[in-house]
């Protein structure tokens, strides 16, 4: 936490704003429509899950669409797809941005056209943080006239060609998990340059009321506003965001350096034009084997690391589903690490990291 979290917590209470709505939820949005420079709108909501299920709803997927998806992700950016009884189609990425692969991405969007359905939407992913390559997938986007749902969940705080992540796609989605950049301990946002698209996931995340003295209602909703106890959290995060962003960056630059000499290991690239927020630092390395050594040498140092995503296309869930794949994200998962990424690592914590790492490849 970074310290007036409990000030705007506090002030809940004291005001007895203990519900799904009220001043923080407002000024919460309105801190993250300030970021985005304010030319966006920001609808708070219960997870980042329940951003991506609305989005696509809004975006007009319902039973039997297809939906293309980053296959390369976390489960989460999928999930809401099946909630709508749409069928998912995984597109694999590419190797320099670990992202969808733009190119493969048309070859699925032509192949799924010829075997007779276009798909609704496309779901890219920022994956830990490092942008995908949006001006390529938005000129895909347009040619086949397929909105594009950027989930941006890993990615609050980076930019590409200085725009920011969260506001590149027709729709955005930020996580506020507490797993995430900034925290609500569970929270998400949905982010659109649309205000009516802001208004419709509001309606949507109460229940879909109509306006009438009763309670009446002639659409399915859903019970997904955030607390206004979590928003002040928000609030309070929301001021650190530049803090965190800098704090992800010089992990990332000290295992960089710390480990410059050790030939078997790679890091994930920052390419021209993006800045990525380093959500967490990942590593590659030559093999599963070699992988495994560094992960294992770590755990009996009680240090946690953990393989990059499985792919959804490899996924138990999602076996029947259908994939688009040329192997990159299958290699990403057999061969890659996240190390120890935290905001508030020492440099006594890293070098730790970086110590055992050597010694475990020696
Ligand atoms: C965390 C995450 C989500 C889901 O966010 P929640 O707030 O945990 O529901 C979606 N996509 C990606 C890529 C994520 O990392």
């Amino acid at each position: 936490m970074g310290g007036t979290e409990e000030h705007y917590v506090k002030e809940a209470f004291d005001t007895n704003w203990v519900a799904p709505l009220g001043p923080n939820v407002t000024a919460f949005e309105s801190s993250i429509e300030k970021y985005f420079d304010n030319d966006s709108y920001a609808a708070a909501l219960s997870s980042g899950t329940a951003a991506i299920h609305l989005a696509l709803s809004i975006l007009g997927v319902s039973q039997g669409d297809e939906v293309l998806c980053q296959s390369f992700t976390f489960s989460a950016s999928a999930n809401p797809i099946l909630y709508l009884g749409a069928k998912p189609v995984f597109v694999d990425s590419e190797k320099d941005s670990w992202n969808i692969c733009p190119i493969l991405l048309e070859e699925a969007i032509k192949d799924r056209i010829a075997k007779g359905k276009k798909p609704k939407v496309i779901i890219a992913v920022h994956l830990y943080g490092m942008p995908y390559k949006a001006d390529d997938i938005q000129k895909v986007s347009e040619k086949y006239g397929i909105p594009v749902l950027e989930d941006s969940a890993e990615a609050l705080g980076s930019t590409y060609k200085d725009r920011k992540c969260g506001s590149l796609g027709d729709i955005g989605i930020l996580s506020f998990n507490g797993n995430k950049i900034i925290t609500t301990s569970g929270g998400g946002a949905l982010v659109t340059r649309d205000p009516s698209q802001k208004e419709k996931a509001v309606f949507l995340a109460t229940q879909a009321r109509d306006t009438a003295p009763h309670y009446q209602h002639s659409e399915v909703g859903y019970n997904y506003r955030l607390s206004n106890v979590l928003a002040g959290i928000g609030r309070g995060q929301m001021e650190v965001l530049d803090d965190r962003v800098v704090a992800r960056r010089n992990n990332y630059e000290f295992y960089k350096k710390a480990l410059s000499s050790v030939e078997e290991i790679t890091f994930q690239k920052e390419l021209p034009d993006f800045y990525a927020n380093r959500w967490l630092s990942c590593i590659l390395t030559p093999s599963f084997a070699i992988r495994e050594k560094i992960r294992l040498a770590l755990e009996q140092q009680e240090i946690e690391s953990r393989p990059l995503w499985k792919p959804m296309h490899l996924q138990p869930v999602f076996k029947d589903e259908v994939h688009y794949s040329n192997g990159t994200s299958e290699e990403l998962f057999n061969s890659g690490l996240c190390l120890p990424s935290g905001s508030n690592l020492g440099k006594d914590d890293l070098e730790l990291v970086v110590h055992h790492i050597k010694k475990a490849l020696q």
